[in-house]
């Protein structure tokens, strides 16, 4: 398998064609960005560790029958994966209360929610990724109801694992996001990363943040933050 051309560059990747027209490589950068790309920085190493957390929850997820792009972690910044055509949403999954929900609302930041909060927004930085609904996301041609249907469904799956993943390392899965994408045969399947960028995560001891908040809110410590994560997940029972 070889790497060939760039075909897109977001805010903390590359991915690159490859010679197989299903699989792509995922290349995780250093580069962060925070309230639509207005703040930026680099934190070094931030790719690798991002990598190797991502493949571990996506081994995690397939370990519950949840499917995702990931094939194959293949150095510190690569990832193999399938390639898929992406939809262009994001889902929000919020367990506790926190960022542009707490502020849109007025609400207090920490608080738990009884019933789990889904979001969907349109996935455009122009915009600002607005939030919208099902029925907008199917008007502007984005998904079908059904779509829509089986990637809730996967949601809600993917939330129960990741809560009880973080939950034995004693961290609290505030929220994250997450997005989808179509395979060749109309699948839905799970794509982008999941890593300390797009999840809240708190120590649940000490509420310590351990995510992209550190970045965004400047608390310094960032990489610490997102190494601590990685260490706990790898040296979980
Ligand atoms: N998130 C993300 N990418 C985005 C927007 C949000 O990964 O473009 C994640 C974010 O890190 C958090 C969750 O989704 O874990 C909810 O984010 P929120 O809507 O509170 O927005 P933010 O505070 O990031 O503006």
């Amino acid at each position: 398998m070889q790497q060939l051309d760039l075909f897109y560059e977001g805010k903390a990747k590359k991915i690159y064609h490859t010679d197989d027209p299903d699989l792509i490589i995922i290349h995780f950068k250093d580069d962060a960005s925070a309230f639509n790309g207005i703040k930026k920085a680099r934190i070094k190493n931030k790719g690798i560790i991002n990598n190797e957390i991502s493949e571990i929850i996506f081994q995690e997820l397939a370990k519950e029958n949840i499917s995702s792009h990931f094939i194959k972690r293949l150095n510190d910044r690569d990832m193999l994966a399938k390639k898929l055509d992406i939809i262009p949403l994001e889902i929000v999954v919020r367990n506790v209360i926190s960022g542009s929900m707490a502020k849109r609302l007025n609400l207090k930041e920490g608080e738990v929610i009884n019933n789990t909060i889904y979001e969907l927004c349109l996935k455009n930085d122009k915009l600002g990724d607005p939030l919208l609904n099902r029925h907008h996301a199917v008007a502007l041609h984005l998904a079908t109801y059904e779509d829509l249907d089986k990637m809730m469904e996967e949601t809600i799956k993917i939330n129960q694992a990741l809560k009880k993943l973080f939950d034995s390392v004693n961290i609290t899965l505030v929220d994250f996001k997450i997005e989808f994408g179509k395979d060749k045969d109309g699948n839905i399947i799970l794509a982008d990363e999941i890593s300390p960028d797009s999840c809240r995560l708190w120590d649940k001891t000490t509420k310590e943040i351990l995510d992209k908040d550190r970045f965004r809110r400047d608390l310094g410590d960032v990489i610490q933050a997102y190494q601590q994560v990685l260490e706990r997940l790898k040296n979980r029972k």
